[in-house]
């Protein structure tokens, strides 16, 4: 999807189109629901989820907890760049993501940064915030142009309170993305720029699926914490050795496999993190039939 900032209007036929999308699951999830409560045994409501929203989180989760969220949500765009959360800050939203990724970036008072955390259609956005009343200590942007579905952060915890399978998927994709950004500390201080760059666009791909990324070298280089110039020579090894190709705003990787041999070792520990997500079933979903 290529968002511009006045895509994210509502007008906009990408919008609209989503918003179609959310009104016919949330139509068709209440049909599904009414024939399995009519005579089926509850479990079996687990079964019938066979639809896909694009998020993970959303996905793991039975028929009737997932409408819980999807009928408090709103469809949105997120182009590239927009801001979901500030520092010293309490945001007001979660966000499920359907496509598109967004960075947790630390920043310090003379301006340098670095990305902490990645977030794509595996989790939530800033659901980290159901939990206590911390600020933010990070900026969450979209660093790939996004889409997904918006829930107040109030709405989030209430059901983070009732339900206890959306709290069980909740705690684990958050202690997932708690344990990943530990390696990406460590990953910063400890490897070179090269293998941490093509790390990173290993964890990028592993979220967005695409090979062509409309990322800057000068925002390339905030993520990662390195200057323009150690991030140049750094692309340029990789260049050489025929992984991608750099263009004006872009990046086209060419050979993934041949990535993954350049990368540390921590890509091993954010892969094996990602794929096992939500791979244990949830509890029983709480709901009363009335
Ligand atoms: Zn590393």
């Amino acid at each position: 999807m290529t968002c511009t900032a006045a895509d994210s209007k509502e007008g906009c036929k990408e919008y609209r189109y989503y918003e179609r999308c959310i009104r016919g699951f949330l139509g068709k999830l209440t049909r599904d629901r009414s024939a399995a409560l009519g005579g089926a045994p509850f479990a079996s409501l687990a079964k019938v989820n066979t639809i896909s929203t694009s998020n993970r989180l959303l996905d793991s989760l039975s028929l009737v907890d997932c409408e819980k969220l999807l009928s408090r949500s709103k469809a949105v765009l997120l182009p590239q760049k927009t801001v979901l959360c500030e520092p010293r800050q309490r945001p007001a939203f979660a966000y499920f993501l359907t496509s598109g990724m967004l960075s947790s970036v630390y920043m310090t008072a003379n301006g340098q940064s670095a990305e902490v955390a990645v977030t794509g259609r595996e989790g939530v956005v800033n659901g980290v915030m159901v939990f206590g009343p911390a600020m933010s200590a990070t900026q969450g942007i979209i660093q790939i142009a996004a889409a997904g579905y918006r829930i107040a952060l109030d709405d989030l915890r209430n059901l983070f309170h009732s339900s206890e399978a959306i709290r069980s998927r909740l705690l684990e994709f958050v202690q997932n993305e708690a344990v990943a950004s530990t390696v990406i500390a460590g990953c910063h201080r400890l490897h070179t720029t090269e293998k941490r760059f093509a790390h990173w666009l290993l964890m990028v791909h592993d979220r967005v699926g695409t090979d062509d990324l409309r990322l800057t070298q000068t925002f390339l280089a905030l993520m990662l914490g390195s200057g323009r110039p150690t991030l140049t020579l750094a692309a340029g090894a990789l260049q050489r050795r025929g992984l991608l190709e750099l263009h004006r705003g872009r990046v086209t990787v060419l050979d993934w496999s041949g990535m993954e041999t350049a990368a540390c070792e921590c890509y091993g520990v954010t892969r094996k993190l990602l794929r096992d997500l939500y791979i244990n079933p949830v509890s029983r979903p709480t709901v009363s039939r009335g």
